[in-house]
């Protein structure tokens, strides 16, 4: 496998450099742009692996970046805030970012994230294709459709509908569908997977116009009907 390159957007010039130096020790290829209005032309042509994204930047705020990069590209992207505060409204924009890290932060962590990340989009282990209700998921090319109709899902929202997809019927706790969306054991608000199973919903709505596929067991978790 090539390098994996990891775009860093930051206008903090010492935390790029950070960034930079961890995620090159880690054996990744770096690209650094400190301007907002840079990124998006530069993600098009260039295709990184990964994004890391500051909110606050000149030329453009991150929140556009990110919707605008959504707009063409399942890049994963993990958006940087200098607020803890700022991650509830954030979950609420429903931006399509997958995942959220608060400043300060320990660049090892970073790293360790990015990895986590990389490892479940570059990983074809989901199973073989789902064929339910005219869904069909493929795990090799991480691509989902129904009735032939592609849907643009996040790496977490795959894996979210892959997970489901696997026994129809069945109850899948927020725990089981955390692990399934982050294999380094990490711990995260329920209301995060909240956020991740109702933007799927809504992309199944949109592709089907049909909302009963994911029903929500109050108090227990998830199913696909
Ligand atoms: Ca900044």
């Amino acid at each position: 496998m090539s390098t994996q390159r990891v775009l860093i957007v930051e206008d903090e010039e010492k935390i790029a450099g950070l960034l930079r130096d961890y995620l090159q020790q880690a054996g990744y290829d770096t690209h650094w742009i400190a301007r907002g209005d840079k990124v998006v032309d530069w993600v098009k042509s260039n295709r990184p692996d990964i994004v890391l994204l500051d909110i606050m930047l000149p030329g453009k705020d991150g929140l556009s970046i990110c919707r605008e990069i959504r707009a063409f590209s399942n890049v994963p992207v993990i958006v940087v805030t200098a607020r803890v505060e700022e991650i509830d409204r954030l979950l609420g924009l429903e931006l399509g970012a997958d995942d959220y890290v608060c400043k300060p932060f320990s660049a090892r962590e970073i790293v360790a994230r990015v990895k986590a990340i990389l490892r479940r989009v570059g990983e074809p282990s989901i199973e073989e294709a789902g064929n339910y209700r005219g869904l069909h998921i493929d795990a090799e090319r991480f691509e989902a459709s129904v009735d032939g109709v592609a849907l643009e899902l996040t790496p977490v929202e795959f894996r979210v509908l892959a997970l489901l997809a696997r026994s129809p019927g069945r109850v899948y706790s927020r725990d089981a569908l955390i692990d399934s969306m982050y294999l380094d054991g990490r711990v995260v608000s329920d209301r995060t997977v909240d956020s991740h199973v109702k933007n799927l919903r809504k992309k199944l709505v949109a592709a089907t116009g049909d909302d009963a596929w994911i029903r929500s067991i109050y108090g227990v978790g998830y199913r696909i009907d």
